[in-house]
């Protein structure tokens, strides 16, 4: 999962990158400039990326949900019921019954 997003992350960057630098060639710019303006790109493009989809990706995967009056906080593939957000971040990783 991590290497797939990782992967998918590097492949925009890459597309951004190469789109950057293509422009740049097309506007005259040479072809130093181009590669320079494409690394560039990607480079600020995979950090950016990196910080919005990197922890969104992990909270996402933690939902809140009533249990009862309180509140508890589920996760994919688990099934108990986390008190705490903080718990739940902890965890991880699916509890499989049997
Ligand atoms: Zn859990």
């Amino acid at each position: 999962m991590i290497k797939f997003r990782s992967a998918t992350l590097l492949f925009i960057a890459v597309v951004v990158g190469v789109a950057a630098g293509g422009m740049t060639e097309l506007s005259g710019q040479s072809l130093a400039a181009a590669v320079l303006a494409g690394g560039a790109a990607f480079g600020v493009t995979l950090l950016w990326l990196e910080k919005v989809v990197g922890p969104e990706a992990t909270a996402s995967e933690i939902r809140a949900t009533k249990n009862g009056r309180s509140v508890a906080y589920v996760h994919a593939g688990c099934t108990v019921k986390h008190r705490t957000l903080d718990t739940a971040q902890r965890c991880q990783r699916p509890h499989a019954s049997g």
